[in-house]
């Protein structure tokens, strides 16, 4: 089953050829963090007409690449939600007038779900069920993934998203957007006991995080510097967050992979490109004997190749979508 994978939910317009949902044969990806790091963030606006201008180009190329037309493409696979709606529609859109006109299937995907999938393509032997800690910029989920399509989220985030307060904090110290990859470079120079910001654990509920009373303390600790004359150490101060994100996500993981007694283990999202982080997670599941999954950076961060191995699994599970097929933009992970 070859599929065509389209992906527009947010700043980068990708579009890939997945073969049977892990062979990936073109993965295209034009990423507009150039144009929105003039904003500190992305603008909504400007995403989806950027988005409109690039998808074509994308689509020819993933195909080039993969030395096909679209009369060899059994099914597209598109992302639907969630994410910012002026964006989806380019992508859902495109999809749709390409599946009317060569009268192919259609496969409406979810976001999430397909960054959880971007763990199949590298790892041919991992299948469900096993334990995923999502963490990109618009979510924190911890997930038992029960089977291809079916989710059983055990813990979310109260506020912000992990990939969020990286930005956040990124930006109070001067980093700029995107804020992780920034945070994890300087954070090499600096020392990650330097400061002792709070791991923010949530009562209650077992598995949820916190992020935002871990924002507000960096930015605390940044007016009592300037109010105490305090020069800021920007290196410590990004080495101390990041470490900081890193206990809280590791502290869940391990008391989920304790009481759930599940021996896989994987990381998704644009936030699971960090080094530091994967690094972390590996150590964790080495400790109790747990297998480590993770995709490379590149499939961590929003792609097009991720998007077409969850539609081969939804594909050949029967979903199809019809060409009444809207954009979700808050679209709940295992709801259709
Ligand atoms: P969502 O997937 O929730 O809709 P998104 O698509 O915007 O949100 P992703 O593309 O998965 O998010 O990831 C982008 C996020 O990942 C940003 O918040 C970015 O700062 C963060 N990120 C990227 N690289 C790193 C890194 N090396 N360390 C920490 N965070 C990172
Ligand atoms: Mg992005
Ligand atoms: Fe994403």
């Amino acid at each position: 089953i070859r599929i065509l994978a389209i992906e527009s939910s947010c700043d980068e317009t990708a579009a890939a050829v997945v073969v049977n949902g892990r062979d990936v044969r073109s993965n295209i990806i034009s990423s507009q963090i150039a144009l929105h790091t003039l904003y500190g963030g992305v603008v909504p606006e400007i995403a989806s007409r950027k988005h409109i201008e690039k998808i074509n180009q994308v689509i020819t190329e993933a195909l080039k690449e993969a030395q096909m037309t679209l009369d060899d493409i059994d099914a597209i696979g598109v992302t639907y939600g969630p994410g910012l709606v002026g964006a989806l529609l380019v992508g859902v859109a495109e999809a749709k007038a390409i599946s009317y006109a060569k009268k192919i299937p259609l496969v409406g995907v979810h976001h999430i779900e397909g960054h959880i999938s971007a763990n199949y393509i590298e790892n041919k032997d991992l299948e469900p069920p096993f334990l995923c800690l999502v963490v990109s910029g618009g979510h924190t989920h911890l997930v038992k993934v029960l089977d291809y399509g079916k989710y059983e989220i055990l813990g979310r985030t109260m506020d912000d998203a992990a990939g969020e307060a990286f930005d956040k904090v990124a930006r109070a110290i001067g980093l700029g957007y995107p804020g992780g990859p920034k945070i994890e470079k300087v954070s090499h120079e600096g020392n990650p006991k330097a400061i002792s910001f709070p791991r923010a654990h949530v009562s209650g509920d077992a598995y949820n995080f916190s992020f935002s009373g871990m924002k507000s303390a960096v930015l605390n600790y940044l007016n009592g510097c300037q109010m105490k004359g305090i020069e800021i150490h920007q290196a410590d101060v990004a080495a101390s967050f990041q470490q900081a994100v890193i206990d809280v996500l590791v502290g869940n993981v391990e008391k989920a992979l304790e009481e759930t007694g599940m021996k896989k283990f994987a990381i998704a999202g644009g936030v699971a490109s960090n080094g530091t982080l994967r690094n972390a997670m590996e150590q964790a599941c080495a400790k109790r004997g747990v297998a480590f999954y993770r995709p490379s950076p590149i499939l961590c961060t929003d792609n097009a190749a991720m998007i077409g191995a969850a539609a081969y699994y939804e594909y050949i599970a029967g979903v199809r979508s019809g060409l009444d097929l809207n954009a979700v933009p808050n679209l709940k992970l295992g709801e259709r």
